[in-house]
């Protein structure tokens, strides 16, 4: 049922049974016990004075003989105020008294009064009719061998009973209602005072779903357990903050990025509007340089599309098994040209043969950005060392130049989109400041590591680390 789940119901629902359950206990307790009572008190009552009546009895040798008319009298009158009705019964079971006048000389036949005539009492209560009964034997006084003379008879009515208990348990009723109508109060006002911290909680979370993130979580603490859930999202909001932030950023690096090269498009082409008689390779040196910017605006969306694929995780990877030897080398040849324009000697180091679980065209977008680098930022007559080494984990890839080196302070932000050192080399280079954080996010997906040392003018070096297997690195080694 929806509506029990509900944690206010439950508190109310419980409060509420540990609070009537005793109430109701302790009525039928209290209820049964006085009823009970009194029906013993009454028993007692009666069966003393008729006690004392059957003694006064058996004075004479008949039961007959000694009911005078003033002991008549006197069992007239105790029936009476007991709210009953006395049979006298002789030693042959014959009615010689009535006190309602109704079966007097009749013959009363019952295992009681026979077992009274033969000397035991009887005694009775008939709950469903309200009546207590006794038969008590009328011993003759003095005889040593206890002979009975006779019986008496008594049944008294008991509703009066019943009347005064239930008007005990209607005051009680009354009293239960007050206390229970004070409790349901107390207990609705109390879940609702518990319950509340739960529902501030919910209504900021619905206000977070709503896109709006300046809601003060810190603000609702009140239990140890609402606290953590606070702490846990706050510490939610924030990385949303931060991820909004990042993005907008990015908005407004890649907007001001691709603006760039379309400034230059459009100044060069102001440059020839208007004029009549543009030499022939001024014309053709523009011309050029226009080309130049598109190629440049190009690689840039390329890079873009490039982040944006790898943005999809790890799931995208298309895992086999490499030669990461051979793959460095095919790499190498590829870029030779480039360094050879760029006078950069291109070393190969390999300390053993690796093979190793990769998505290669992946990794071969993220080493060779590495190693363009390493020439672009370098110095005619420099050198690019690619080297390999492996343990029975990781193998290990170290790209070393001794190029131009990065400044200490400009070291830790290599790695983030769009960073450039020197942004005049880097635009002249024609680099995007991409180059370095998709190769990071490559090396990620591969579970691996990436750092960078550097000394200016001295060079720099990145060290790469991928597990051998492509499992999450779960301990141990930083
Ligand atoms: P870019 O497209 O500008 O090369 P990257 O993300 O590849 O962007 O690199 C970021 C910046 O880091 C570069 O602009 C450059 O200033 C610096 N950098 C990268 N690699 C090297 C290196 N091997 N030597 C010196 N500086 C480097």
């Amino acid at each position: 049922m929806k509506l029990f789940k509900s944690l206010r119901i439950r508190i109310i629902a419980f409060a509420l049974a540990a609070g009537i359950l005793p109430i109701a206990v302790i009525h039928l307790l209290v209820v049964s016990t006085y009823e009970s009572r009194l029906i013993e008190q009454r028993r007692i009552d009666i069966l003393q004075r008729l006690s004392v009546i059957a003694r006064q009895l058996g004075d004479e040798e008949t039961l007959a003989e000694s009911l005078t008319p003033e002991k008549t009298e006197t069992l007239n009158w105790y029936a009476d105020a007991y709210g009953g009705r006395v049979l006298a019964i002789d030693e042959n079971c014959r009615i010689i008294h009535d006190t309602y006048h109704m079966d007097q000389n009749r013959v009363c036949v019952s295992d009681a009064v026979f077992s009274a005539l033969s000397g035991s009492d009887y005694q009775n209560y008939r709950s469903g009719e309200d009546l207590l009964e006794f038969v008590l034997p009328v011993y003759l006084e003095g005889a040593a061998e206890g002979t009975v003379t006779g019986a008496l008879v008594m049944s008294s009515d008991t509703s009066w009973i019943r009347g005064s208990v239930r008007s005990v348990a209607n005051g009680m009723l009354l009293a239960e209602g007050i206390i229970l109508i004070l409790l349901i109060l107390g207990v609705v006002y109390v879940s609702y005072l518990l319950v509340r911290p739960v529902k501030a909680v919910s209504d900021e979370i619905d206000r977070l779903n709503e896109g709006n993130f300046n809601v003060e979580l810190g603000e609702l603490k009140s239990y140890s357990e609402i606290d953590t859930i606070m702490k846990n999202a706050e510490q939610m909001v924030d990385h949303y903050r931060d991820l909004e932030e990042s993005q907008e950023l990015f908005v407004s690096n890649v907007s001001h990025e691709l603006r760039t090269p379309m400034t230059s498009i459009r100044v060069l082409a102001d440059s020839m509007k208007g004029q009549d008689n543009i030499p022939e390779a001024m014309y053709q040196e523009i011309l050029e340089d226009i080309s130049n910017e598109v190629e440049r605006e190009s690689t840039i969306i390329d890079d873009l599309l490039s982040m944006v694929r790898l943005g999809k995780g790890s799931d995208s990877m298309n895992i086999s098994t490499v030669n990461i030897n051979d793959f460095i080398l095919d790499m190498l040849r590829r870029i030779r040209p480039i360094a050879e324009e760029k006078k950069v000697e291109l070393i190969y180091e390999s300390f053993r043969q690796v093979s190793a679980d990769v998505d290669e065209p992946k990794l071969s977008q993220a080493v060779t950005n590495l190693i363009e680098n390493a020439v672009k930022y370098n110095k005619p007559g420099g050198f690019v060392k690619v080297s390999i080494d492996a343990d029975h984990e990781y193998f290990y890839l170290k790209v070393a130049d001794n190029g131009i080196g990065i400044p200490d302070d400009a070291l830790e932000h290599v790695f983030e989109r769009f960073y450039r050192v020197d942004k005049a080399r880097s635009r002249e280079t024609g680099g995007t400041g991409l180059g370095l954080s998709i190769a990071r996010a490559i090396i990620l997906q591969h579970y691996g590591v990436i750092k960078a040392e550097s000394e200016v003018d001295q060079g720099t070096t990145f060290t790469v680390r991928i597990p051998l297997k492509h499992v999450r690195d779960t301990g141990g080694r930083g």
